[in-house]
């Protein structure tokens, strides 16, 4: 953790950014809840798991903690209901079908539901999302809906191991960022979700405001 910090830290000033614009979430998904349960005492409170039922049980065992809990992975629609819950923010609305559940959980809750666009910003048929052209003609309809509160765009990168690979794709996700900000007139749409242990330094000198940081935090911790 002081190692990821002090590397957060030196992106930042790279490119002029406060720290306090980049925020950590810990991707807890292969590390037990007694792991858990010892980061809010580290000051970390946003944790990220990719599977619904999965943050549900973590959630309820560690119920006692001020986590923030992050949903990063895809969600169905019929675990919208028992998953919202638990969910401080929701990054990996891929959907327009998912997005309308979403929203209709939220006006039920009469209390919006917090969210990111999950972008397929690698443009790689397995990995899921909305494509940039889909996104495009959607935004006017997106903007209508009421129940959700969308404060930005999630993404990820081609896997490489090297880090500098991400770079125009965490770019050109930034870039389609601030081309929606001025269109968009339902509060700030600032967030960012990008970056993961390999290349998450890059991501921040492109803009990431939310990283999403799992294998080397818990290198060694892991179950699986
Ligand atoms: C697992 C996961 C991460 C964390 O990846 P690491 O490489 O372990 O840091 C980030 N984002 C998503 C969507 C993930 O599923």
């Amino acid at each position: 953790l002081t190692d990821v910090e002090s590397r957060v830290a030196a992106a930042c000033s790279r490119v002029g950014r406060a720290r306090e614009s980049v925020r950590l979430v810990a991707v807890t998904k292969t590390v037990s809840e007694q792991v858990i349960a010892l980061l809010p005492e580290l000051g970390i409170f946003d944790l990220g798991e990719s599977r619904p039922q999965v943050l549900s049980r973590k959630a309820e065992a560690l119920k006692q903690y001020p986590i923030r809990w992050h949903l990063i992975g895809h969600l169905q629609r019929n675990k919208v209901e028992t998953t919202l819950p638990q969910v401080a923010l929701l990054h990996s609305v891929d959907s327009m079908r998912l997005l309308q559940e979403v929203a209709k959980w939220g006006r039920q809750q009469a209390n919006p539901c917090s969210i990111l666009l999950q972008v397929n910003a690698s443009r790689e048929e397995q990995k899921g999302g909305w494509s940039y052209e889909e996104l495009t003609t959607s935004l006017d309809t997106i903007q209508q809906i009421d129940g959700v509160q969308v404060q930005g765009l999630m993404g990820m990168a081609a896997f490489s191991d090297d880090p500098e690979a991400a770079r125009p794709t965490f770019r050109e996700l930034r870039q389609f960022r601030d081309q929606i900000q001025p269109r968009w007139q339902r509060g700030p749409f600032d967030q960012l979700s990008m970056g993961m242990s390999g290349d998450y330094e890059v991501a921040i000198e492109e803009g990431a405001t939310l990283i999403r940081i799992g294998s080397t935090l818990f290198e060694g911790l892991s179950e699986n």
